[in-house]
This record gives C-alpha cells, structure tokens and sequence, in this order.
C-alpha cells in the first residue's frame, strides 16, 4: 500500500529500509539495556548515538544539550519544513529481574544511595527505534521535502535532586530553534498493550504532576497530657482528610478527573510523646491547567486553616512538576491515518487517559506535539496482567522496535510532504 500524498517516499521504501535495520535496531536496545544509564549520565548512550548520527552523514550533530542530550539535524533533498522527533535516554534505579542475556547487572549512586539500574521504562526501546529512524530517512533523504531533526534527550524520569535536565533544559537551551521546529513526535512503548496495538488521545493524555510538601509544628508534650501542648499528629490527620474532600467536593468532575494524593506522613518518635512537627508530602495530578492552579490553591488554603483552627503552624511548599501531555487536535487527526496506515486501523484505538506525566509535554508547549503508544507485550502472555513500565519484571517484545521505527519515519515524511507549502 502506497500512501496517497506522498510522492517522495513510498511506504513500501520505509517499510524495506526499516526490515533492513531492524537487526541493528535490536542490537542497540539491547546494548542500551545492558549498560544502562540514570539521568544526566546518559555519556556513554549519547556517545553511540552521535557516532551513529554522524556516520549518517548527518547535516549537524550537537552534543551535550541538557548535560547529555544529542541534538541531529538531517536536510532532504528538497525545500521544505523542519519536523522533530523525540527519544528520552535514561534508565531508572530498579534492580533488573527480567532472565535475559543482556540483563543489566549495573549498580550505582543515585540522590546519595547505592541502587540497580535498569532500563524498565523502555527508553532503550525510544532510543534504538529513533536511530533506526535516522537510518532509514538518512537512506531517502534525497527524496525528503524539509528537515528532519532528532532530538535524544536526557532525564525524562526527572534529574538527580539539586540538578536541572529533561525536555525543559532541552527546550531552553534551543533544541527547537535554528533551524525552527513546526511539529514534534514522539512515542512510548507499553506493556498495556500487545505488541502490533498502538493507542493516543486527542487533547490531554497525560496528567500534570506536582509535588506538595507540608510542614505542621504544633508544640510538643507527653502523651499522657495532650492539653498542654498542640498535637500536629490529629492536625495532619485532619489536614490529609481535608485534602480528600478537594477533588471530591470542590472540582467539577465532569470537566476532567485529578487526584490528589499523600504518599509521605512522618512525625513522632515514641508512642508517649506528641511531637513538635509533622511532614507531610503528595501528589497533585491533573488534566487542565486551570483545575491545577485551582487544587494548588485549595491545598494551601485548607492546610492553612486547618492548622490554624487546632492552634498549629503551616508552611506549604508546592514544586512544580510535568505539565499535562496535550496531543495537539488537528495533528492527532492528522496523524490518525497515517498509524492506521502502517499499523493497520484494527490495531489503532483511543486509550483512556493516563495519570502518568510525561516531558514530552514540555516541546508540546513550544509547537504542536503528538504522542502515542505502542504495545510491547508478546502474544503470548495476557498485556492486562504484564508487569508495568517501571516494574523490575518489565519485559519488552523486540517486534514492537519495528513498528516504532515505521510509523516515526512514515509519520516524518508525510508531515513533511503534506507541509511542504
Ligand atoms: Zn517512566
Ligand atoms: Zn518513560
């Protein structure tokens, strides 16, 4: 099947090129994920990219964007827009156990503690179907009508703590300028689904994600006289109650779900004693900005009173974090066709959203963005019950490198003939 706009490169010609590269594909996975590396240390990962990119004969290749992101730019051979497309590098500290050849056996140093490392979200799957990307349009570029650039980025699963990195360092320090990106894709692959499936969202797909911090000092007595102090063990149980009550009776839930939820309660030493202090910490998720201000309005205002009805002190300290992934409508109607195209349009389906974040949503924010899954669990076991990304047991069908890197290259080229202007 040949796609019907596009004169420059036939579906036939990325479906060859990309069969021809699939070995070396599942090679590089698999030596990404026997040399894992965490976030802002993805060296060496970022060095095998750029020698591969320049191999290519690649136009430019920017090292050390973001600390270790490799940013590559390859003109076609005729005029026309600049497309981007995204792969995160790093692993997360999770002891693989998964019993396969290239097991990680990697340990390191990660926020001061010693941990495994291993590549449980697949960004070693992103990074090899990207450079399989690079291969196969590398190999049609006379046939290209624009500019395609890559952009493997560092830090997707947050930096060290006290470091800065991901998709916001990449985006500051100019990965979408010069030449100036119009569109970004990128991918993720998920054991939800078996391999072959592909899901996306038109609008949020991903939640926003923000830390909260809560300090609460009462004043601290026996336990066997809670009159003569304040006690910030009954203050912040109240105040986790009063946090329940934000999505449930304040927020209109018939625009968009959110979750608020405390993950960290710690006060107290001794079953006798009623402590100064309590800390409590948790998360903020949500699929709209405005309902995101709104609930971090409502945390800091209900800790506050609460605090000051029992007689105790609040500070609340709210950390930003992802903003919401939004597939840009008109791109994912676009893009629609294209996947059914490649995948076949059985295997294309609209999921429902996801309460994860994701970086991507920060190049969604500079121009329109689509982001979209692809299933890597084998046929033979149940995706419904398949350990999840970030899960020691994450397990990765290599089938599903291929159609990653079809549907990115045909996604790039079409964009590229269909906005050539
Ligand atoms: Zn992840
Ligand atoms: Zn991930």
């Amino acid at each position: 099947m040949n796609a019907p706009d596009t004169p420059f490169a036939s579906d036939a010609a990325v479906a060859a090129a990309a069969d021809k590269a699939e070995p070396r594909v599942i090679a590089w996975r698999r030596d990404f994920h026997q040399n894992p590396e965490l976030g802002n240390r993805e060296v060496r990962t970022a060095k095998v990219v750029a020698d591969h990119l320049r191999a290519l004969g690649f136009d430019s290749v920017r090292e050390k964007v973001a600390h270790t992101g490799v940013v590559g730019v390859l003109k076609g051979g005729l005029p026309g827009p600049v497309v981007a497309r995204r792969a995160d590098m790093d692993a997360l500290p999770v002891a693989e156990e998964v019993d396969v050849p290239f097991k990680s056996k990697v340990r390191t140093q990660w926020n001061g503690m010693d941990c495994g490392v291993m590549h449980a979200c697949g960004h070693d799957a992103h990074t090899a179907i990207l450079m399989g990307v690079a291969e196969v349009l590398a190999g049609m570029r006379e046939r290209i009508p624009g500019t395609v650039k890559f952009l493997f980025q560092p830090a997707e699963e947050t930096p060290p703590v006290g470091e800065e990195g991901g998709a916001k360092l990449m985006v500051e320090q100019g990965c979408l300028r010069d030449p100036d990106v119009a569109a970004v894709f990128g991918l993720h692959i998920t054991s939800i689904y078996p391999t072959g499936k592909i899901g996306y969202r038109s609008g949020p797909m991903m939640a926003s994600a923000d830390r909260f911090r809560i300090f609460l000092r009462g004043v601290q007595t026996h336990g066997a006289m809670p009159w003569r102090g304040i006690d910030p063990i009954v203050i912040g149980s109240q105040v986790v109650l009063g946090l329940q009550t934000i999505v449930s009776r304040r927020m209109d839930i018939t625009k968009e779900p959110s979750v608020v939820t405390v993950g960290v309660f710690q006060g107290g030493v001794r079953q006798n004693i009623i402590p100064d202090d309590v800390k409590l910490e948790g998360t903020i998720r949500t699929f709209d900005e405005a309902q995101r201000t709104e609930i971090q309005e409502h945390v800091k205002h209900l800790t506050t009173m609460i605090a000051q009805a029992g007689g105790a002190k609040a500070q609340v300290f709210i950390d930003r974090g992802y903003d919401v992934t939004v597939n840009h409508p008109g791109l994912t109607d676009w893009s629609i066709p294209v996947l059914g195209r490649i995948a076949g349009d059985a295997n294309v389906s609209v999921v429902d959203k996801i309460c994860g974040s994701e970086d991507f949503s920060c190049y969604q924010k500079e121009v329109p963005g689509f982001f979209y899954f692809v299933g890597c669990t084998p046929p033979d076991r149940d995706a419904a019950t398949a350990a999840p990304n970030h899960s020691p047991r994450f397990f990765v069908d290599e089938n599903c490198l291929k159609l990653g890197v079809k549907t990115l290259s045909a996604l790039a080229l079409d964009w590229l003939a269909a906005n050539r202007g």
